[in-house]
């Protein structure tokens, strides 16, 4: 069986007893098998546990009438993999660093139990750049994951694993972070949809954090439809999670208008990334929906202002792992993290804690307020993900401020709390994949989706695998 990565479709084979969840999880573990040993996009496989959820199903599907199983569990026949930052009871989570090289945790994060309950069945925990700290999957202990489009290329990160282990059919959706980038970076340079919800609207209480004011919970999927499935089960309050708020929010496509910021459309961004979106803009516009030019002047601060309130929250975040409460110390920390800590503690220290943190927060409120006022003129920002489309394993690794700026345009969405969708569309010449990324006000994901939903229709959007056989 091949495994195809929609949840619509593995529910249908479900139903109609075309397969049984334990064929579907099988081929899921086959596909694994046979192309990760070169892409590397998991730390565990949940080989045993896996089956076993997957008779479980299998017994619910025999008692159950479609209308019941589905009231049951709406996200049957989904085979789901995470972040290895996100707690799973009894499965090894490491954040890709050798710290936590032997941590079983005692309980799962919200969003696992509420996917389980769904009934998601876990495949295992991607590899990711350690603590969530990269952009490209270079920087794990677990050695680097490479793009299932080019195994040369680089997949994106932090969440790497996520986005490969989804675009290489090894699961039908994945969940991963997003702290400046990390969720639609990989997915725009695999072919897949990635969405950073608004700052609180999924809960993170048992996901390993790295910067605490901008990290959210995201996911990864091949279709629009999907990650809106997904999206509907993770969201929503949780007691445990303080940061929580939910509102509903939809707006008709009818007299959309989306606005282009000038700034994001300068020098620094790769021809082929630039006309592949204006030819994105076109199609939308041929359907009716509106553009019109914005400005967003103070954004450009926005990668300035991450790199200071990001490690001055990384460093507060990772003084738990001391080797007296939890990890292995100080010395089994990689170079990236050491940097971050060392940064953070001096942005936070007592002289400098004014000049640095504190004007970062002053210029961050100053883009929170640009990106509100932008919103009375327009319903969403179309922009890039990404100054270049996917690029060559070692080519930014050892120079740290280069590997930064990949990050650029990600920045703004998480400094403003406000919801991003990353959407899969072209390739370049050698056909690596391209995209771009739709924001909105905050809590507008119902309008992301439904833009996404309606571009698949406007650009003849089909499921593209990449070309893994050959591997
Ligand atoms: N690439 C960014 C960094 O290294 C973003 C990381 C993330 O979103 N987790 O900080």
């Amino acid at each position: 069986m091949t495994t195809q990565s929609t949840i619509e479709k593995n529910q249908k084979l479900l139903l109609e007893k075309k397969a049984s969840m334990r064929e579907l999880v099988d081929a899921y573990l086959k596909t694994i098998q046979k192309y990760d040993g070169v892409l590397n996009s998991f730390i565990t496989v949940n080989n045993e546990i896996s089956l076993k959820k997957a008779d479980l199903v299998d017994k619910l599907l025999s008692k159950n009438d479609k209308v019941s199983i589905l009231s049951k569990l709406p996200l049957l026949g989904t085979v789901v993999s995470y972040k290895d930052l996100f707690l799973t009871k009894g499965i090894r989570t490491t954040a890709a660093s050798k710290v936590l090289e032997s941590f079983v945790p005692q309980y799962s994060a919200t969003v696992v139990d509420k996917l389980e309950n769904a009934g998601c069945i876990n495949i295992g925990k991607t590899n990711c750049d350690a603590w969530a700290h990269g952009s490209s999957g270079e920087n794990s202990d677990y050695g680097v994951t490479k793009n299932p489009w080019g195994v040369e290329y680089v997949p994106g990160g932090s969440s790497s694993g996520s986005a490969v282990s989804v675009s290489a059919n090894m699961c039908t959706v994945s969940l991963g972070t997003d702290t400046c980038g990390s969720i639609r970076l990989p997915a725009n340079y695999t072919y897949t949809y990635g969405l950073k919800p608004t700052y609180g609207a999924v809960s993170r209480y048992g996901v390993i954090a790295m910067a605490s004011s901008l990290d959210c919970i995201g996911h990864f999927s091949k279709t629009a439809a999907d990650i809106k499935k997904v999206f509907e089960i993770t969201k929503g309050r949780d007691l445990k999670d303080a940061t929580l708020d939910e509102k509903s929010y939809n707006k008709k496509l009818t007299n959309m208008v989306i606005g282009v910021p000038d700034e994001f459309f300068q020098n620094g961004l790769s021809d082929e990334v630039s006309l592949n979106i204006k030819k994105a803009i076109s199609l939308f516009e041929k359907n009716g929906v509106k553009f019109n030019k914005i400005n967003l002047p103070h954004t450009k601060y926005g990668i300035s202002v991450y790199y200071i309130i990001q490690p001055a929250e990384v460093s507060s975040n990772l003084s738990r792992y001391d080797g007296i409460r939890y990890g292995k110390g100080r010395d089994a920390f990689s170079e990236e993290a050491k940097r971050r800590i060392m940064l953070g503690t001096y942005v936070l220290s007592s002289g400098y804690y004014d000049a640095y943190y504190l004007k970062a927060m002053k210029v961050r409120s100053v883009i929170i307020r640009e990106i509100d006022q932008a919103f009375k003129s327009c319903d969403a920002i179309i922009a890039p993900v990404s100054t270049t489309p996917p690029f060559k394993l070692g080519e930014k690794i050892s120079d740290p401020l280069k590997m930064y700026l990949t990050d650029i345009y990600a920045a703004t969405a998480n400094l403003a709390g406000i919801p991003s969708l990353a959407i899969p569309f072209g390739f370049t010449n050698d056909g690596m994949p391209l995209g771009f990324q739709i924001m909105g006000p905050r809590y507008s994901e119902n309008l992301l989706f439904h833009l996404a939903e309606n571009f698949e229709a406007y650009s003849n959007y089909t499921i593209k695998n990449p070309d893994i056989y050959n591997l």
